[in-house]
């Protein structure tokens, strides 16, 4: 009996689930695709950044975690340029593979709007690991130069966050936080840092939940956060930002969580695309044309009840059990099911020790809700790492 290829192109939260739902089928022979050697757990990176944990924390090795299957997962660190959907083909910087079934799962990229001058240049991402990384390492560093300069003119440190979004909102609160206790904690005079959120819409968490909206608002305020709502960032230099209403604010570094975009593969790719660029799926997942083709994740846009569901790790998870089901279901001439996804629940990290939650309804916020955000993340990264702890065993008792 001959195999299943199957190529997924994305080792993220929805292509890791994909593979690890559809390997338990030893008939399915899978390649997973990813540009980079490691899973990158994003909905960690506050803590990236507040020293919370290092980069080892935050990722996970795609190559052992691939060994850790029953030997029909192969992993290839390679970049995916386009796909020929009509032979059948996937190809990346170094090869073509062929595939008999392909789930595209490459998430999104940060935003950088082109006419705002000077933000590509002079601001910070956090959605990739060496952004984020690079961030938290200036962020180090002036906290530091200001414990050099204490004493003397001990100047306070702005920072600029843009984008009151969910993970704009999350850096601030754990910045603001972490560097409140740190200055505390070692009795330094210079404990001054000014970060100003930068907000297009009404209020921060634009389209949440209004009870949310609401405690997180309040947190901020409590962490001294600056918030500017209605205002935009039309320009950027090295040490300044001008908003639409002609403001012009100092700053040591900004950081832009104002927006995600599709990624340069699903730009070159023939398929059909909502008028943000994402990939049209139907209910099954598919994308249109081609129904061995599944669209997974942040670069795909579903609907429930009429209503976008919100990108986010939960649904690109979600997706992924109802993609490897239809897969499965294509394979053995089943019918497929249709998605009705929606969001589960959401956990806001609002600095150290302190969460925001809507789970199932019910509302949490303050020590328990942070450790219940705490709690959902180690279990996911404690899923992969027992993964790839096997996958290193096997590669290295060979
Ligand atoms: C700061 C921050 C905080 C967040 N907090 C939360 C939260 O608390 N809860 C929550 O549910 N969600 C959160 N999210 C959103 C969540 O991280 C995303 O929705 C999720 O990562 C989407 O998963 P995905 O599988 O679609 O894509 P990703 O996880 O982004 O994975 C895409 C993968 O595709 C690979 N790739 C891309 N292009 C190519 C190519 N051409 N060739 C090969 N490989 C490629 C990438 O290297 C990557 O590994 C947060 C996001 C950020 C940035």
């Amino acid at each position: 009996m001959s195999k299943n290829k199957i190529i997924v192109i994305g080792g993220g939260y929805g292509g890791l689930r994909t593979v690890e739902k559809l390997a338990k089928n030893p008939q399915n022979e899978i390649v997973l695709l990813d540009k980079n050697s490691y899973h990158f757990t994003q909905t960690e990176v506050y803590d990236l950044i507040a020293n919370e944990e290092d980069f080892a924390q935050v990722t996970v090795d795609l190559f052992t975690f691939c060994s850790g299957f029953e030997g029909n997962v192969t992993f290839l660190k390679q970049e995916v340029n386009n796909v020929d959907f009509k032979n059948k083909k996937v190809i990346t910087t170094v090869q073509r593979y062929n595939y008999d079934y392909l789930v595209i799962a490459v998430g999104a990229r940060t935003k950088f709007v082109e006419d705002v001058v000077g933000l590509r240049t002079h601001a910070h991402g956090i959605k990739s690991l060496h952004r984020a990384m690079y961030f938290k390492q200036k962020f180090e560093i002036s906290l530091f130069k200001r414990v050099e300069e204490s004493g003397t003119s001990c100047k306070p440190i702005n920072i600029i966050v843009a984008g009151g979004g969910l993970s704009g909102v999350e850096i601030a609160a754990q910045m603001a936080s972490f560097s409140k206790e740190f200055y505390h904690k070692n009795n330094f005079i210079c404990r001054k840092l000014n970060i100003v959120l930068i907000n297009a819409n009404k209020h921060v968490l634009y389209g949440l939940d209004e009870v949310l909206v609401e405690k997180t608002d309040i947190r901020l305020k409590e962490l001294e956060i600056v918030i500017k709502n209605d205002r935009k960032v039309v320009e950027i230099t090295q040490n300044s930002v001008r908003l639409n209403c002609g403001e012009v604010m100092q700053m040591d570094f900004m950081i832009f969580t104002g927006g995600i975009e599709p990624n340069a593969l699903v730009h070159n790719l023939t398929l059909e695309k909502n008028r943000g660029g994402y990939i049209v799926s139907n209910s099954y997942l598919q994308a249109q044309d081609y129904a061995n083709v599944f669209a997974i994740g942040d670069c795909t846009t579903i609907y429930n009840e009429g209503k976008v569901v919100a990108p986010t790790a939960d649904t690109a998870e979600q997706m992924a059990d109802i993609c490897a089901k239809n897969i499965t279901n294509l394979i053995e001439s089943k019918p497929m099911i249709e998605h009705k996804i929606k969001s589960r629940g959401i956990l806001i990290a609002l600095g150290r020790r302190y969460a925001v939650a809507k789970i199932f309804g019910i509302y949490i916020s303050g020590y328990f809700a942070y450790i219940m955000k705490k709690c959902v993340e180690k279990i996911y990264a404690k899923r992969l790492e027992i993964r790839s702890r096997r996958g290193c065993k096997k590669i290295f008792s060979n």
